[in-house]
C-alpha cells in the first residue's frame, strides 16, 4: 500500500506512535477492563490522565505557575467569544486583523454589547498576504488586550516577532502553532488553541491564561467563565476525556522528541525544503510576502487554476492527500504540523519536480 502523507490543515495527522499506543490500549486501559472513553471523568484513573497532561503541557511550554491551564470545549471559535466576555466587558479590546480567522474572532468580539473591538492593524486590503505592523503607541494603554492570531491557518503568514503593546495583555489565537513555534508564555496574557493540528483530535480547546486576568464574575454563563472552569480544574461538566488522553499521549511524544525547541528546529528544516523548491521553481508560486512565511501552513499555485486542480488530483493518487487550498483562497496548501515526518515533505518536494516537468 502506497504511504499515505496527510497534508490537512486540521483535523490533521496524529504521530503513528501515539495511534498505535491508543490502539493498543483501547479496549483495556491500564487494566481497568474499560476504554478510557468509559471512565468517569471523576475516577484517579482519569484524574491521572487530566493532570499528566496538564504537567506535560506545563513542562513543553515552560508556563509559570501564574498561568491556569484549561481543558474547554465548543473549538478556537468559541473563544472568540470567551475571551472579550471574560476580559473585556465595559472596555476597549484591540485586534490585528491579519487573516480570515482573526476577521471571525472581530465579528464575534462586535456581538458582545458590553465590549468596543476596534480594529489596530489590518491586512485585509492586501488579501492577507502580509502582517501588518501595529506600533504600540497607536494603543491606549487602558484597553482590555491586543488579540492576535499567531499563525493564519488559511492564508499561510505569521508573526515572526509579537507585536509590542506597552503593557496591555496579549491575547493569542495559537491555533494553528501552539508547540510548533518556541514561544515564551509570560509574552503573553492569554493563549487559546483548538487541539485538532499540533496537540490531539477535535474537542478538545486548550487555553492558558494568567491568573491576574481571572476576575469573579457571577453573571457570567458557568460554561463560559473561566474563572469556574479553573476553580473546577477543567471538571465543571464532563470534558473531553477521550481528547484529553490523546492530549496527553501527543505530549509525552514530543518530550521524547527532544521538546518545542528540537520540534521548531525539525519545523523549520520541512518549511525550508518547501519554500527553497518553490523559491526555485518556475512554475510553482507563493502568494504570501516572503518575510511573513508561515513555518505550518504553506500555501502554493501553479500557473492556471486547471493546473491547480490536476496537482491535486494527481498527488492524491500518489498518496499525499489533503492539499487542496482554503476555498476562500484556492491553489494548493501543504500543512506541516509536528506529526508531518520530513520524508512526507520529500515526497511532496519530488512530486511536486516531477508535476512540474511533465506540465
Ligand atoms: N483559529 C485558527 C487560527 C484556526 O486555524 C482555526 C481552525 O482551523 C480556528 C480558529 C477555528 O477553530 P475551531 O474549528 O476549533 O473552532
Amino acid at each position: 500500500m502506497t504511504t499515505i502523507y496527510n497534508f490537512s490543515a486540521g483535523p490533521a495527522m496524529l504521530p503513528h506512535e501515539v495511534l498505535l499506543t491508543a490502539q493498543n490500549e483501547l479496549l483495556n486501559y491500564q487494566n481497568s477492563g474499560m476504554s478510557v472513553m468509559e471512565l468517569s471523568h471523576r475516577s484517579s484513573l482519569f484524574d491521572d490522565i487530566i493532570t499528566d497532561a496538564e504537567k506535560l503541557l506545563r513542562e513543553l511550554m515552560a508556563i509559570p505557575d501564574n498561568y491556569r491551564v484549561l481543558f474547554l470545549q465548543g473549538g478556537a471559535s468559541l473563544q472568540f467569544t470567551m475571551v472579550p466576555l471574560n476580559l473585556a466587558a465595559g472596555r476597549t479590546a484591540y485586534y490585528i486583523n491579519s487573516g480570515s480567522w482573526a476577521k471571525k474572532a472581530i465579528a464575534e468580539a462586535h456581538k458582545i454589547s458590553s465590549v468596543t473591538p476596534v480594529v489596530a492593524a489590518s491586512s485585509e486590503e492586501q488579501r492577507f498576504t502580509t502582517i501588518p505592523s501595529c506600533p504600540a503607541d497607536t494603543l491606549a494603554q487602558d484597553a482590555a488586550y491586543l488579540h492576535i492570531t499567531t499563525n493564519n491557518t488559511i492564508e499561510g503568514t505569521a508573526f515572526q516577532t509579537l507585536p509590542e503593546t506597552g503593557g496591555i495583555p496579549l491575547v493569542a489565537d495559537m491555533s494553528s502553532n501552539i508547540l510548533s513555534n518556541d514561544y515564551d508564555v509570560r509574552d503573553f496574557g492569554l493563549i487559546y488553541a483548538g487541539a485538532q493540528k499540533n496537540i490531539g483530535p477535535a474537542g478538545l480547546t486548550v487555553v492558558i491564561v494568567r491568573e491576574d486576568l481571572l476576575q469573579k464574575n457571577d453573571t457570567l454563563p458557568a460554561m463560559l467563565n473561566y474563572t469556574v472552569q479553573a476553580e473546577n480544574r477543567s471538571l465543571y461538566n464532563t470534558p473531553p476525556t477521550y481528547s484529553i488522553y490523546i492530549a496527553k499521549l501527543v505530549f509525552e511524544w514530543l518530550k521524547e522528541k527532544g521538546g518545542v525547541q528540537a520540534i521548531t528546529e525539525a519545523n523549520r528544516r520541512k518549511a525550508g525544503l518547501l519554500y527553497d523548491y518553490i523559491d526555485q521553481s518556475d512554475f510553482f508560486t507563493s502568494p504570501v510576502n516572503k518575510a511573513d512565511r508561515s513555518l505550518t501552513n504553506i500555501p502554493f499555485i501553479a500557473p492556471t487554476a486547471e493546473l491547480d486542480q490536476l496537482f491535486v488530483k494527481e498527488a492524491a493518487q500518489h498518496g499525499l492527500v489533503n492539499l487542496k487550498g482554503h476555498r476562500s483562497v484556492g491553489g494548493m496548501r501543504a500543512s506541516l504540523y509536528n506529526a508531518m515526518p520530513l520524508a512526507g515533505v520529500e515526497a511532496l518536494v519530488a512530486f511536486m519536480t516531477d508535476f512540474e516537468h511533465t506540465h
